[in-house]
Formats: C-alpha cells, structure tokens, sequence
C-alpha cells in the first residue's frame, strides 16, 4: 500500500537547507532591492547575488525544473513542489534558485523545439540565469481567447516581416528576446494558422510604446510591455518548431509544471500571512482579552488553515500524478482546478491577516495588500480563471454519461422498488417475523 506523505530524508535535508538559506539570505534581498528581480545584474547587486546563486548550484538546486539532459537533477514534480513552497516566501528567491516565470517556460520551449543554433543563442543564457526573455503572445483586442490575434509575419524570401501589437509582454523591457506568437497563414484556422518566432529585443521596428504598471506603480513605469511590432523583419531561421502552424503545440509545452511550482509558492505565501495573522493575534489584546481568544477571529484562523490545508494537499496529489503518469494531459483537469483554486485561497487569507491587523494591516508597511492584488492577478495571467474552469467542467463531464431514461439514474422510487425485488425472500421473512 504505496501511499505515503513523507519526504525522504535526503531530500528533506536539501528541503531544511533552502528554507533556512531563503529565510536569512534570500528574504532580505525583497527589501534591499526591491522591484528589481528582472533588472540584468551590476554593481553592488551582482556582488551580492551572484555568491547565493552559487551556493545554489552548490547544492544541486539552481534550475531544478530542467531535466538532466539540460543541467537540472531531474527531481520529479512533487519534489520541486515541495522546493517551490519554500520559495514562494520571497520574491527574488525564484531568481536566486534559477527558475523564475516566465524564463522557465519559455526556456521550456526552446529546449523542446529550439534548433542547436537558437539553443546556443537564446537557451544557454537563460539557463545561465544572464539573460531574461518576455513571452509577447495577448493582444490589446485578445487575451483569452488567442483565436482572435491578428498580428501577422509574412513571408519575404527567406525572411519573415511582423507586424501588430501585443500586450502585456511581461518583462519586455529587460529581456534579451521575446517569443512571439503571429498569424501566419489566415486562410486556415487559427489552430494550425499560427507561429512562434524567436525575435531579439534589440531587432529593428520592436517598439515598446508603453510599460503598463499594475495597481500602486508609477504609470508607464511598469513591467509589462505593449510592443509594436512594426515591419520587423526576421529569418527563417528564428521560426520556432520546426515550421509554420506549431504556435499552439508550442505553447502547450509552457504549460508544463509550472503552474503547480506557481500554486506551491503561492501556497508558500499564504502561509505566511497565517504566520503573520497568528503573531498578531496572540501578540494583540483589545475588549479584555487577547484577539486570540475571540471566536471571530479563531474561525479566522481556522478557515484559513482549512483552506490552506485542503489546497496544499490537492496540489501535492496533483504533482504526485504527474510524476506517476508522467503525461501532463491525464493531469489537466487537475492542473486547471489547481489554477481556479489558488487566487481564491491567497485572497481569503490575506485579507483576514489584513483585517486583524487592523489600520497597519492596509498600510505599505505591511505586505497584505500586495498579497489580495497579486491574487487579483492571478485570476488572469496565464489564462482567466473562467476558462480553466470551463477546462475543468469539460474534463469532469467526459467520464459522464447521459441517461435516456425519464427519470434520473438516482431516483429513488425506482432504486427502492429494485432493492425491494432484490431483496424480497428476507423483507417478507421479516414481515413474517413480526
Ligand atoms: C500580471 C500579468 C502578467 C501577464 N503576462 C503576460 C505575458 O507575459 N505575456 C502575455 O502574452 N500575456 C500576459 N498576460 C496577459 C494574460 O494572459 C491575459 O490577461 C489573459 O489571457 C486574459 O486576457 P485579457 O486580459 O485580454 O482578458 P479577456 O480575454 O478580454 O477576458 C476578460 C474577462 O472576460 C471573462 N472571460 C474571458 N473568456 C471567457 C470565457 N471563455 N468564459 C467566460 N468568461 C470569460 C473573464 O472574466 C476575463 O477576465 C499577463 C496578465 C497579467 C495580469
């Protein structure tokens, strides 16, 4: 009876290794340098930083989401869920460990589809954690639904001239390259009419026309970019997968783990806020006695460990079956619940840990509003949660059937009649009996 919810020891010494490593080392550069994740390294920063990756190499942890053939250890997905809890404390701890969204995906990609030529070019820096890429694929008129993007590439010789907008490219503005996904044959469906090209920043007529902020950044000071591709001409060569029509493979292959290492940090964080919402009360005395000891506040923390708890445990089994079957699509509908779930949960439990703190709790000396704001996000980077939960309903309903009956399969006059002719020799014994 395989069914165990320990860590190896080995592993777990790795695991106590990085929590106290993010803890001293990694959590005070959020406050040193904040906001700063994906600005390329100088100065005082590199010096600084560039020692911890190291010691993260050390221990055979930097880039763990890369299979072995790549430099990573081939640690299944429940191990690197386990790691990535630990990382979701900090936000400069996915940089610091190798495996910060969206590089990991997009490093995904050109691992699975890339040529040598752009392995060399555009692989082997990322994974070196010396460069940063953008993922430019939404649209300012579509988001959700990429049937409706119409920026275009059209063949020129032996080289492709782009042009449309795109939006909200994360990290456009320090990234070395974009993967950009384009129409490139509008007489077919979208589905086999459109591409991916790999195209460098630095590349004529790639524009930034603004850097959206979210809530509380300085406008056009943000990190998401609406790019102009106007007339960027690229080779035939920077075409990703193999050819024309591979854009909507290709961005499947992003999907991979990453949305259970982005669940487990964020599980991470959520943790945090019951750490900080458990100090607070048990710290806090108001009305004769502690916060701790009004009901109120216990059902809040009793929700929040509830949910916590039930959330953790889903995606941990979510991760176990992937490495069991070792096929991202028999997880999915999981993968998508995973995705619906998580902004609800960092949300209920932010704001709690923002309510008992009272006025600071809804201050920036705090962290909570930034917590209820990136659960706000996450209800629809990467997808909104609608539309997982429209994935969700499809797979659920796939292992149901339809009754052609008039009455539903669970009517209970009929099971009652069935289980009474079933039955029949000891219900008219007992008839008998009385
Ligand atoms: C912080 C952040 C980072 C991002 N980074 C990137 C990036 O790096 N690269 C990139 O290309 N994109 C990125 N995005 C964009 C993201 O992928 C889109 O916001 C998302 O796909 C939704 O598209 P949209 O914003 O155009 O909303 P729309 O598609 O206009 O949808 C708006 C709303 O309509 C509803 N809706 C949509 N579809 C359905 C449906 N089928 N059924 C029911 N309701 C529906 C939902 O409520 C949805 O929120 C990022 C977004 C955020 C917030």
């Amino acid at each position: 009876m395989a069914w165990d919810f320990e860590t190896d020891p080995e592993y777990q010494a790795k695991l106590d290794w990085a929590d106290a490593f993010v803890r001293e080392e990694v959590e005070p550069l959020d406050h040193a340098w904040p906001h700063l994740q994906f600005v390329p390294l100088d100065g005082g920063r590199r010096k600084a930083i560039d020692p911890l990756k190291q010691r993260v190499r050390e221990q055979g942890l930097w880039a763990t989401h890369l299979g072995p053939d790549l430099g990573g250890q081939g640690y299944g997905q429940l191990q690197l869920a386990l790691l990535n809890e630990i990382l979701g404390r900090s936000s400069w701890a996915p940089i610091v460990f190798g495996c910060q969204a969206p590089d990991t995906g997009n490093a995904e990609i050109i691992a699975h589809y890339g040529t040598p030529d752009q392995k060399k070019q555009y692989l082997q820096p990322l994974l070196d954690g010396e460069c940063f890429s953008s993922y430019s694929m939404t649209e300012p008129q579509a988001g959700a639904d990429p049937t409706q993007f119409t920026t275009s590439a059209v063949r020129d010789g032996d080289h492709w001239i782009i042009n449309g907008y795109k939006y909200f490219s994360s990290n456009a503005k320090t990234a070395s390259f974009l993967i950009v996904m384009v129409v490139t044959n509008p007489d077919v469906s979208a589905y086999k009419g459109m591409s991916m090209f790999l195209v460098p920043t630095d590349t004529p007529g790639v524009i930034i026309e603004r850097n959206v902020g979210l809530f509380g950044e300085p406008m056009d000071e943000g990190t998401h970019a609406l790019i102009h591709y106007d007339n960027v001409r690229v080779p035939d060569s920077a075409l990703l997968g193999g050819g024309e029509g591979q854009a909507f493979a290709v961005a499947q292959t992003r999907l991979g783990g990453g949305r259970i290492h982005h669940a487990m940090r964020t599980i991470g964080l959520a943790q945090r806020a019951i750490d900080m919402m458990c100090e607070r009360v048990l710290s806090r005395e108001t009305a004769g006695s502690r916060l701790a000891d009004k009901q109120f506040i216990q059902g809040y923390i009793a929700d929040s460990y509830a949910q916590l708890t039930q959330f953790r445990l889903f995606v941990l089994n979510t991760a176990w079956k992937i490495d069991k079957y070792n096929d991202y699509k028999k997880v999915r509908k999981d993968i998508a619940t995973a995705k619906v779930i998580m902004p609800t949960v960092l949300h209920d439990i932010a704001w709690r840990a923002m309510q008992v703190h009272g006025a600071l709790g809804v201050t920036n000396e705090m962290p909570f509003l930034t917590m209820v704001h990136g659960a706000a996000v996450m209800g629809l980077a990467d997808g909104p949660t609608e539309v997982h939960k429209v994935t969700v309903a499809k797979q659920v309903l796939r292992d149901h059937r339809a009754t052609d009956d008039l009455w539903p399969t669970e009517w209970i006059p009929r099971k009652e009649a069935a289980a009474k002719a079933k039955y029949a020799e000891y219900l008219e014994l007992e008839v008998g009996n009385l």
